[in-house]
């Protein structure tokens, strides 16, 4: 089955009308000049731009002005990464500070595609999420898909739509503090929630029915949930340091590793969507594959697959914890993929969950 059909239906029938708050032409075109005179002064060396003015994450040492975090916390909350609630709380993106303001203090900083995509998902009603406005964009960067979602939008720029496409420094919209639940974020703390992260199913929203049916599901496969956090933080750094050697393919591939599962799977749809991350096994593939081994990192993305042999599994069930990575275990805690019990390691709810989502086919 071709694992792109289904993908472009539901982006077609995706349509969404005029955003809450429009923005004048004649600002977007200045917005947009902007935009493409630091496109140019940047695009070069990186082949991803910072999505908003704020450039202070380059400059040494001046962290706390690139980084919004949360109240009465270091800088360090801001990042992505276990850096919430002591260490146990994960956030899947980085908080970008505002650096522009109008007269009442909100923040007017532009928001800009941080490279070529296309818009798969425009969500203009922030009671629906806590991630209030947002709008998320498809890449292909080094040969791999990868998503960048743009949250607590204060307006979705006027006229933009799903299946549009944009160009790097392009406008999306206005940095915001919007989100479901309202207050939460105050205008001194207003900021881009940014993510890039990789797809998990396509079929998420019927996943999520069948998983949580008491839950609500407003954004279908766009649901926060089913893009899988990449560290833009370090994938910034990286690529400014290393300018065109950056390759993003080679930073997924080259992830740590928190554990390795076994799954006793042959077809979902992360192995059509990241056919790139899977190793070759020429054993598996002269008797037959039963099942993939997959190392997952500290967040859970799958970053290695590889086939197996029922010959080369010894162990039952549907999802076998193959190792745990205690070193790395013990520095990113906070996703709780695992948990050990009497002495043994053992997959937790929360890697017991991301399997199911992952090898999901309906
Ligand atoms: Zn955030």
């Amino acid at each position: 089955m071709d694992s792109r059909q289904p993908f472009s239906t539901y982006t077609q029938a995706k349509r969404f009308g005029a955003p809450y708050k429009t923005i004048t032409l004649a600002r977007v075109r200045v917005l947009r000049l902007i935009a493409t005179a630091i496109t140019c002064t940047c695009s070069m060396a990186q082949p991803l731009m910072l999505p908003t003015p704020n450039q202070a994450l380059f400059e040494q040492g001046r962290e706390d002005a690139f980084f919004a975090p949360t109240p009465g916390k270091p800088w360090t909350t801001g990042c992505f990464g276990c850096v919430r609630s002591e260490g146990m709380q994960m956030h899947e993106g980085i908080d970008i500070r505002s650096v522009q303001r109008d007269a009442k203090g909100e923040p007017t900083d532009p928001v800009w595609a941080v490279a070529h995509g296309t818009v798969v998902y425009i969500n203009t009603n922030p009671g629906l999420s806590t991630f209030g406005r947002y709008v998320v964009l498809r890449h292909f960067i080094d040969g791999i898909e990868v998503y960048s979602t743009y949250a607590h939008l204060r307006a979705v720029r006027n006229g933009l739509a799903v299946g549009q496409q944009l160009q790097p420094g392009e406008l999306i919209g206005i940095m915001g503090r919007s989100s479901s639940s309202p207050g939460s974020i105050s205008k001194d703390r207003a900021h881009l929630h940014f993510e890039l992260g990789l797809l998990l199913n396509e079929h998420f929203a019927a996943w999520f029915k069948n998983a949580f049916p008491e839950q609500r599901n407003d954004h279908g496969m766009w649901n926060g949930q089913n893009i899988i956090g990449l560290d833009p933080h370090a994938i910034f750094l990286l690529q400014h340091k290393h300018g065109s050697n950056f390759n993003l393919l080679d930073y997924v591939r080259n992830q740590t590793e928190l554990c390795r599962v076994f799954v006793r799977s042959t077809n979902f749809p992360w192995l059509r969507r990241y056919p790139q991350l899977i190793r070759q096994n020429h054993r598996a593939q002269s008797e037959g594959v039963a099942g993939y081994e997959i190392a997952l990192n500290f967040n859970g993305v799958p970053f290695e697959l590889t086939p197996r042999a029922a010959s080369e599994i010894n162990a039952r069930g549907r999802f076998v914890l193959l190792s745990v990575n205690e070193a790395e275990l013990s520095r990113n805690p906070c996703r709780k993929l695992v948990t050990r019990h009497g002495g043994k390691w053992q997959l937790a709810d929360n890697g017991l969950r991301l399997l199911e989502l992952l090898t999901y086919q309906p």
